[in-house]
C-alpha cells in the first residue's frame, strides 16, 4: 500500500489530493509530497528491509508509489558508498565516503532515481507521453526510462549540450529538440507546454513526485553507514532539489528513530563559480536567490534560476552547513583528484563537489573527525571534453624497446595549463 497522503504547498501549506501539478495554485511555491510517517513506521523497519534488493524500491513505503514495483520498473539506485581513504588524506579529514551515483543504473547519473518515480506516477495518472527540460543527465535518464516503460519521450535541451549526452539520449529513440538559449529559457517553455499538451513533464507537472526519488540517496547513505547520519554531506546543486531531499530523508529517519546518532548532518552545497546563485546567497547570508547567466564547464549544474534555490539555501543554514563554489580550473583539478586518489571518474559536477569539499574542510565548515560524504551524481564519460583539454600529450612510438627506454629516460613534458573554454549560455 501507499502511504502518500497528497501534496502540500511548501509556503502557504495548502493541501491537494495526488495529481499532476507543478506548483501551488495560490502562491506558486513548490509542492511537497506528504506521507503517513507513523503508518510507515508500523509497516516497515530496518530489520524488515534486509531481505529486499538494493534499489530505490527497497524504500518504497517512503515513496509515492503503490506496492511492489512492476517488471517494467528497473532496479535503479542501490549504488555503493565507498570509503575513500586516499582522498580523505588529501583533504585532511578522518573518514571520507563517496556516494557513487556515477555508476547508477541505467544511465550513470542520479537522475535515474527521479525518473523512475516520475514514470511510475506518469503511468498512474494515465500519461502516454513524457517530456523534460534537461541539462543532459535527465535527458539520458528519461530517454532510457521511457524506452523501457513504453512511453513516448520528448527531450528539450539548451543547444550547447555535450556530445556524449546527445548520443545517450538519441540511442533510446527519444525525440531530442535543442533550443537556442540556456536551461532556464527551455524550462520556461516547458511550463507553457505542460499547460497546452496532455504530457507528463517530469520536472514540471510531475516535479513534486519526481523530486521524491532523490530521497533514496539519503536513505542509502544512512543505511550504508549502519543507520547513522554522517557528520556532513557535500552535494552539488543545480536546481537545488537533491540537497533538500537528502535532508528530508535524514529528517524522516530521525523522526522514525531509525538512526542512532543524535547529532544531525551538516548539509553543504557545491556550485560552479560560473553558475552560483545558491552558494552566493548562502555566503552573503541572503534569503533571496539572485538569478545568474550561467558560464561554466559544469553544464549539468548550469541552472541560473534554480527552482528550489531558496529552499536549498534554507536547508543549508538550518543544518549548520555551508556552500561554496569552484572555478572551471578547480573543477577539472577536482575531477583529476577524485580519479587519481580513488579511481572514480565523475563528471564535471563531481569536480565541483570535490573542489568545494576541499574548500569547506580548509574553512573548517565541516568537522574533520566526523564522517564526511561526497555525493557524486554523474559519470565522467559524459563530459570528456572538460578533461580532454588538459591531458598531457600521449607519446606515439615505433614498437621497439630502445624507443621506449629513450622515452622513459627523457624528462616528462610539462603539465598542461587548464586551457578551458566554457560555453557562454
Ligand atoms: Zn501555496
Amino acid at each position: 500500500m501507499s502511504f502518500e497522503l497528497g501534496l502540500q504547498c511548501r509556503d502557504c501549506g495548502k493541501q491537494f489530493p495526488p495529481q499532476p501539478m507543478a506548483g501551488c495554485d495560490e502562491c506558486f511555491a513548490p509542492l511537497e509530497v506528504r506521507y503517513d510517517l507513523e503508518g510507515i513506521g508500523h509497516a516497515v523497519s530496518p530489520d524488515r528491509l534486509r531481505t529486499r534488493a538494493h534499489s530505490i524500491w527497497r524504500y518504497r513505503e517512503f515513496l509515492p508509489v503503490a506496492d511492489e514495483p512492476s517488471a517494467r520498473e528497473r532496479p535503479v539506485g542501490g549504488t555503493p558508498l565507498l570509503a575513500a581513504p586516499t582522498l580523505a588524506k588529501a583533504l585532511g579529514v578522518r573518514d571520507l565516503y563517496i556516494k557513487n551515483d556515477a555508476v547508477n543504473f541505467p544511465t550513470l547519473s542520479f537522475k535515474d532515481r527521479v525518473v523512475a518515480i516520475a514514470l511510475s506516477k506518469a503511468r498512474e495518472f494515465g500519461f502516454s507521453t513524457v517530456a523534460c527540460s534537461s541539462t543532459g543527465n535527465l535527458a539520458n535518464a528519461l530517454a532510457a526510462g521511457a524506452a523501457a516503460a513504453g512511453f513516448e519521450a520528448y527531450i528539450f535541451t539548451p543547444a550547447d549540450l555535450e556530445e556524449a549526452k546527445i548520443a545517450n539520449t538519441l540511442v533510446y529513440g527519444a525525440r531530442l529538440i535543442k533550443f537556442k538559449g540556456n536551461y532556464d529559457q527551455v524550462n520556461r517553455l516547458c511550463s507553457e507546454i505542460a499547460q497546452r499538451y496532455p504530457w507528463g513533464i517530469v520536472n514540471v507537472n510531475l516535479r513534486p513526485y519526481y523530486a521524491e526519488g532523490s530521497k533514496t540517496v539519503g536513505y542509502e547513505i544512512a543505511e550504508q553507514l549502519g543507520w547513522r547520519l554522517p557528520g556532513a554531506v557535500v552535494c552539488p546543486m543545480a536546481g537545488g532539489s537533491l540537497i533538500g531531499k537528502i535532508a528530508k530523508a535524514f529528517d524522516e529517519l530521525r523522526q522514525l528513530g531509525w538512526v542512532t546518532n543524535s547529532e544531525g548532518a551538516r548539509i553543504c552545497g557545491a556550485q560552479a563559480t560560473g553558475c552560483s546563485p545558491i552558494s552566493q546567497a548562502v555566503k552573503a547570508g541572503r534569503d533571496e536567490i539572485e538569478p545568474q547567466r550561467p558560464n561554466t564547464i559544469a553544464r549539468s549544474l548550469a541552472i541560473g534560476s534554480p527552482a528550489d534555490g531558496f529552499y536549498a539555501a534554507r536547508t543549508i543554514r538550518q543544518t549548520g552547513g555551508w556552500a561554496e563554489d569552484a572555478t572551471d580550473a578547480e573543477i577539472v583539478a577536482g575531477m583529476q583528484l577524485l580519479a587519481r586518489t580513488e579511481g572514480i571518474f565523475g563528471e564535471t559536477a563531481a569536480g565541483v563537489t570535490v573542489a568545494v569539499a576541499q574548500k569547506l574542510v580548509a574553512q573548517k565548515r565541516v568537522d574533520p573527525d566526523r564522517p564526511l560524504v561526497l555525493v557524486i551524481t554523474g559519470n565522467g564519460l559524459k563530459t570528456l571534453d572538460a578533461i580532454n583539454s588538459v591531458q598531457a600529450p600521449i607519446p606515439v612510438l615505433a614498437p621497439k624497446l630502445s624507443n621506449l627506454e629513450a622515452y622513459l629516460a627523457a624528462p616528462l613534458p610539462p603539465a598542461q595549463p587548464a586551457a578551458l573554454a566554457p560555453t557562454a549560455a
